[in-house]
């Protein structure tokens, strides 16, 4: 059996400074030397996974084609790896624990008295070794969330030392850490490094390389201080700069060798790396001067420790994508649609636009809002993309405004509205009624089958397609030829559930709604047909 490799990524200092697209970046590197590679994002919080918790919290619900909902870092590491991942890439203390907690009530431990060491951390390296096992990869990539030192992560560490202890070949640390440049005294500074080695060391741990982000490069007298006080040789003190976008990080790692130093560790033959597709992509993106500008309108989101562009960051790389591969800059604006219902006047603004994006969410605040966004988008001809709730809303404005049936709208507005033209399935309606919200929606990958001679299909360029999804309420067929008749055509069906996945509106430059999300699958180089379509008909507007 082939020896498998692993490389931890911590964080010292603060969260926060890059470590998801360090180990994508990683994984990038790797994967253009011709290895297997497979990622794991930790995430230390209590909570079984990321569905349950606030956007305002968390950031990004991130969903994988088996249906879990997982954290925004593995969307860069999908994006980066250009790779589906799995349930098996995620985990979390909540669900660490629960499967301890269930074996112990199945007797899997045969009597013993179960303790948080070693049947927490026997647990982790489970899954990080079997996540690793059905990817076949040659190196799989840790990303243990938070910063060394917090309570929460301790026993993740205490799983790769082990691992370690066990293989020291074979695992490798690598501590990605903060060096700030206070104002008053403008020179970079290496104390707060230090400390967070130090917080390593006392877990037994010694990093085998850092990767020094901060606003500017790192320069030799400070590489020399931190390999002395953290033990780390010169070399694998990795200069990590704010760059202007996230996918020159793999090309300015590389240009130090890391793939190589780290590879050296985990005593593997150095091997060249072809870093030339990402070269070219960065210099394509980097020598655009035409710009678009795009609104995405939604309830407003900044609050809390993350902001309106933590939560939909998937569909930011998707606009990006499209836009890039369409030889444009996007510009975005966050439309806050509450401003539409305050202010009638106010909807004139989206004139400002070349086209508008209404993504996924929740709730009822600011939908009316929405809701006049889109009318102004189906009226005026501008392009408009509707990414779950965007289809919805689309689908309620349409026959309110088209259809005439003006109190027309979903049951998640309005549950007793005598016009429910999204709805929801008794099973789903009893869950909410429970309050079994943990994992209980229509989650993950589906088929969706295109109409003939839709805008879709030759969008797509195929006639079967599989989506992500994540959502409770759905389109009611009761509305389904009626609107279709009436010009919003019904183009994408599940046919296996029948349901409505996707409607478009004939005579207009496009307006697609999906109840799936197709930004989880939108690559850099690779962008998704629908929005590289969307931002095609915005270019021409
Ligand atoms: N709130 C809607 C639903 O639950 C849409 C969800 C979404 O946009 N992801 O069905």
């Amino acid at each position: 059996m082939k020896q498998r490799k692993y490389i931890f990524v911590v964080g010292g200092v603060l969260s926060g400074v890059g470590k998801g697209v360090t180990t994508a970046s990683l994984g990038a590197i790797f994967r253009t030397k011709g290895f297997k590679v497979t990622a794991l994002k930790v995430d230390p919080y209590v909570n079984v996974d990321a569905g349950t918790m606030n956007p305002t919290e968390h950031g990004e619900v991130f969903v994988t084609d088996d249906g879990d909902e997982t954290d925004q870092d593995m969307g860069n590491y999908e994006r980066f790896l250009d790779t589906s991942l799995g349930s098996i890439n995620y985990m979390t203390t909540g669900r660490v624990y629960l499967t301890v907690i269930e074996n112990e009530r199945t007797m899997k431990y045969n009597g013993k008295c179960v303790q948080v060491v070693p049947h927490i951390p026997e647990e982790i390296i489970r899954r990080i070794e079997t996540s690793a096992d059905m990817h076949d990869a040659d190196i799989t990539i840790i990303e243990v969330g938070g910063t060394v030192g917090e309570y929460e992560n301790i026993l993740f560490l205490e799983a790769g030392r082990r691992m370690r202890l066990k293989n020291p070949d074979n695992v490798a640390f690598v501590l990605v850490s903060y060096l700030p440049v206070p104002k008053h005294l403008g020179e970079m500074k290496t104390k707060p490094t230090q400390h967070a080695s130090r917080a390593l060391n006392s877990a037994g741990l010694n990093a085998d390389m850092l990767i020094a982000r901060g606003q500017f490069e790192l320069d030799q007298p400070r590489r020399e201080k931190l390999a002395i006080h953290c033990g780390i040789p010169r070399d694998n003190c990795i200069s990590a700069p704010d760059v202007s976008s996230i996918y020159e990080i793999p090309l300015k790692l590389e240009e130090q060798d890391i793939g190589n130093k780290l590879l050296n560790k985990l005593k593997i033959d150095n091997r060249e790396s072809d870093m030339s597709t990402w070269q070219s992509f960065v210099s394509k993106i980097d020598n655009l001067d035409k710009k678009i500008k795009i609104a995405v309108v939604g309830k407003y989101f900044g609050t809390g420790e993350f902001t309106l562009a933590d939560s939909y960051i998937s569909v930011i790389e998707a606009i990006k994508h499209a836009a890039w591969f369409n030889g444009v800059e996007p510009e975005l604006d966050w439309v806050d649609s509450e401003d539409f219902e305050n202010e009638s006047d106010s909807i004139k603004k989206l004139s400002d636009y070349h086209g508008i994006i209404v993504p996924g969410g929740f709730g009822t605040r600011g939908v009316e809002g929405i809701i006049e966004a889109i009318r102004y988008a189906r009226e005026n001809k501008v392009p408009y993309l509707g990414l779950c709730y965007g289809m919805q809303l689309a689908s309620v404005e349409f026959v309110r405004n088209v259809l005439g049936k003006t109190n027309a709208n979903t049951v998640e507005m309005d549950p007793d509205t005598p016009e429910p033209v999204i709805h929801i399935n008794p099973n789903q309606a009893k869950n909410v009624k429970e309050n079994r919200y943990g994992g209980t929606m229509r989650l993950g990958a589906y088929d969706c089958s295109l109409k003939e001679s839709s805008m879709v299909k030759r969008a797509y360029g195929e006639e079967k397609i599989s989506e992500r999804h994540r959502h409770r309420y759905e389109f009611n067929n009761d509305y389904r030829d009626e609107v279709d008749k009436a010009g919003l055509k019904v183009v994408g069906m599940n046919k296996d559930a029948d349901l409505v996945e996707i409607v478009e509106l004939e005579n207009h430059p496009f307006f697609v709604g999906t109840q799936f999300h197709p930004e989880f699958k939108s690559r850099p180089m690779k962008p998704h047909p629908l929005f590289r379509e969307f931002i095609k008909a915005a270019i021409d507007k």
